[in-house]
């Protein structure tokens, strides 16, 4: 289940070499080349899947637990004060990439990398009843 159009099916199964932080039979764990903070990595299965509407579930349960093991491993190496996992589906919500991975960007008090500080909106009595009746029909 490989897409050989795809950049990051050939990095994660080794034919274009990338900073490998770990690798095992399903993924590979990289440096990003454009990194929002220092020591932004991604994780990527080694099988193509365009995103997380496309990939199994026991795959994106791997990928979760992964996720778990390196930032608890990362935390300490970089020195960091947390951590923000990030995973984009579709243009609209910035994915640039359409092989499935999930950003682990580590964050540092006051280091301004603009994640995760959205401008709050106010949930409307409107919006509340229609999407809790549309997914109940
Ligand atoms: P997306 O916007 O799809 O969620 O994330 C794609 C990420 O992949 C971006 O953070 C970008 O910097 C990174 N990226 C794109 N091409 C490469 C590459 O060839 N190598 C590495 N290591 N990262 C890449
Ligand atoms: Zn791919």
């Amino acid at each position: 289940m490989k897409d050989e159009n795809c950049i990051f099916c050939k990095i994660a199964n080794g034919e274009i070499p990338s900073a490998t932080l770990y690798e095992d039979e399903e993924f590979r764990v990289i440096l990003d080349l454009g990194p929002a903070t220092r020591g932004h990595a991604l994780i990527l299965p080694k099988n193509h899947f365009s995103d997380l509407y496309d990939i199994d579930e026991e795959t994106a349960a791997k990928a979760m637990v992964l996720a778990k093991k390196m930032i608890t491993k990362l935390k300490d190496v970089l020195g960091c004060d947390g951590y923000n996992i990030v995973q984009n589906n579709g243009a609209a919500a910035g994915q640039t990439v359409f092989h499935f991975h999930m950003h682990l960007i580590p964050r540092y008090e006051g280091d301004g990398a603009g994640i995760a500080s959205w401008k709050q909106g106010e949930l409307s009595e409107k919006d509340k009843e229609e999407i809790l009746k549309k997914l109940k029909d």
